[in-house]
């Protein structure tokens, strides 16, 4: 970078600016006042402007602490975060203006925090958790608190597994005493019971108010006296019964306060002194931290409350009870798809199992060759969702019908691709008036698009909709959403007899399990008042060399991921 002509412009800007070293780095360094103080910004020169250019302020202990700044005691300086994000675009052809609006920004950020202290006071809360972040022991794990409620709560503390570098057991676990997780079969569950039994204990501690963090690890234990005093009478009695009164080598303190930035938690982790022999009670005053060293840890809540909308699931769908009728390449997609959005029961049904044909079109892996599909995502499902609990049956659609089961859900999803089983099925529900919504969903071969269709009972529209004749308007055999023409061999064949398969690729299959995931999803948030369909339409480029043809339906859709009204005026059991 040519940084003559960045310091020229500085200078024609007024900046007091000279070239220097820094450490024995070539540098920038930037003399002004800001808010009555003299200071002075270090720029270390960079190659390339890839970011807004950074400034260091030197000797920051000369005003007391500023918030957004993190200092670094060996060089004497602290780094200011103005906090400009990537998505920030720099103009790099024109480096010294980035200089100029950079400067400007540090500037104004100190100017801020050096005269507005109040300001100064409610940012550096804001920020606590940096600052916490920034005293903490570098060595410490990360500690889970699988609490989901913030008052004094005592907790069972299960330490890392030994030698464990990576995963669920490099953490520390806080475990509150009556901790029940459901569902049962959750990779909470089975990771509680791995670990065998608690190494110590530890508690809950809400403030009634918090002053920002340490500065230095050093001010740790002054800092934690200083907040023994926002503990309210009550917490801090029972506090003093229970790890007062126990005598152990270490405990865990995780505390909660609410923040300008909503509420947050970090922990404080005790050890008894290499030279204390004879186990103690958790200090609660001067005298007794004496024999204790103290460590800043990282506390993330590992409970629904937090972790589902924090990752994107939506905590409204938890109560909601799907069941899905065929777990093939589109019916796995959908399983997944399904589990990520926040949904709390799902049902499995499929008598087949997971062979080497599924493979590059199935979610599941290799090593689940010969498991029953269900099983194999039920596994898999509840290695990755905490909190969604899955049910596996083995049984086909037809053997499906009973109406006081079905009842019980609230939406069937059928991905079995076979139009015959799926309408003798409609007919079912209807004849017993079944009050579950029902998602048929299929994938057309080579490419060509996929399908879903929504039939919300007692609503305008139904599966036969789908299948009403676009020639006669009779009752037909195959959809009337299709993209394919009908009474083409579209099956492929390689091994004789019971062989033949459609071809299409997992593309396809994902597409087709999205449309369906979609509909599925709008529906059980109720943004779906009567029975709706949804097509995804390809290419054609396979189809066209594979000779078969398309309908005209394909040709004139332009709708492509829209949901739209089912219902078929040509319909008799709608129009009765
Ligand atoms: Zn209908």
């Amino acid at each position: 970078m040519n940084y003559s002509s960045i310091l020229n412009h500085l200078t024609n800007r007024g900046y007091k600016v000279s070239a220097t070293e820094f450490c024995l780095f070539p540098a920038l360094s930037i003399e002004c006042s800001v808010a009555g103080y003299d200071v002075t910004l270090i720029h270390l020169k960079d190659e390339e402007l890839t970011a807004m250019p950074s400034f260091f302020l030197k000797s920051p202990d000369k005003y007391g602490r500023i918030a957004h700044t993190l200092e670094n005691k060996t060089l004497n300086v602290a780094s200011i975060c103005v906090n400009v994000p990537d998505s920030v675009s720099i103009n790099f052809e024109v480096p010294e203006r980035a200089f100029e609006e950079s400067l400007k920004r540090h500037i104004s950020l100190l100017e801020r925090g050096l005269s507005d202290s109040k300001w100064n006071e409610e940012e550096l809360l804001r920020e606590f958790l940096a600052g916490w972040n920034h005293i903490q022991d570098q060595k410490y794990e990360d500690f889970l608190c699988l609490s989901d409620k913030g008052e004094f709560e005592l907790l069972n503390i299960l330490p890392p597994k030994k030698g464990v570098k990576y995963g669920l057991n490099a953490c520390h676990f806080g475990i509150p005493q009556e901790f029940k997780q459901k569902p049962q079969f959750s990779v909470i569950n089975d990771h509680i019971n791995n670990r065998g039994k608690p190494k110590g204990i530890g508690c809950i501690v809400p403030l009634e108010k918090l002053i920002p963090a340490p500065w230095q690890s050093t001010d740790l234990e002054e800092w934690y006296l200083e907040i023994l005093k926002f503990i309210s009478q009550d917490v801090f009695e029972s506090l003093t019964r229970t790890l007062g009164q126990t005598r152990d080598h270490a405990f865990w303190l995780v505390f909660n306060a609410d923040t300008p930035s909503g509420k947050t938690w970090f922990g404080i982790h005790f050890h008894l002194k290499n030279n204390i022999k004879s186990k103690k009670g958790l200090p609660l005053n001067r005298e007794l931290l004496e024999f204790w060293e103290l460590k800043a840890m990282n506390v993330r809540l590992f409970n629904k409350e937090r972790v589902m909308p924090r990752s994107g699931a939506i905590q409204e769908l938890q109560n909601k009870k799907v069941l899905l009728v065929g777990c093939g390449s589109v019916g796995s997609q959908i399983a997944n798809q399904l589990a990520s959005t926040g949904i709390g029961h799902i049902t499995l049904s499929d008598p087949e199992t997971f062979s080497l044909d599924n493979l590059y079109r199935h979610t599941l892996a290799a090593h689940y060759i010969s498991w029953p599909k269900t099983w194999g995502l039920q596994t898999e499902l509840n290695n990755k969702y905490p909190w969604l609990e899955v049910q596996i049956m083995f049984s086909e659609l037809l053997s499906l019908r009973y109406e006081n089961v079905l009842n019980t859900f609230d939406l069937i999803i059928i991905a079995i691709g076979s139009p015959t089983q799926e309408r003798i099925f409609h007919d079912y529900c209807i004849k017993n008036s079944v009050e579950t919504a029902v998602i048929n969903t299929w994938v057309e071969g080579y490419g060509i698009g996929g399908h879903a269709v929504l039939d919300i009972p007692d609503t305008k529209g139904c599966l036969r909709c789908a299948y009403v004749d676009p020639i006669n308007f009779s009752r037909g055999l195959v959809s009337n959403l299709n993209f394919l023409k009908p009474n083409q061999i579209l099956t492929k064949n390689l091994a004789g007899c019971g062989n033949a398969f459609l071809p299409y690729s997992n593309l396809s299959a994902l597409q087709t399990a999205l449309i369906t995931s979609n509909l599925a999803i709008k529906f059980l948030m109720g943004q779906l008042h009567s029975s709706s369909k949804v097509s995804w339409k390809g290419s054609d480029f396979d189809v066209i060399q594979a000779g078969f043809q398309v309908t005209d339906r394909y040709t004139q859709f332009s709708k492509s991921l829209e949901i739209l009204p089912l219902l078929n005026s040509g319909c008799d059991l709608c129009n009765d």
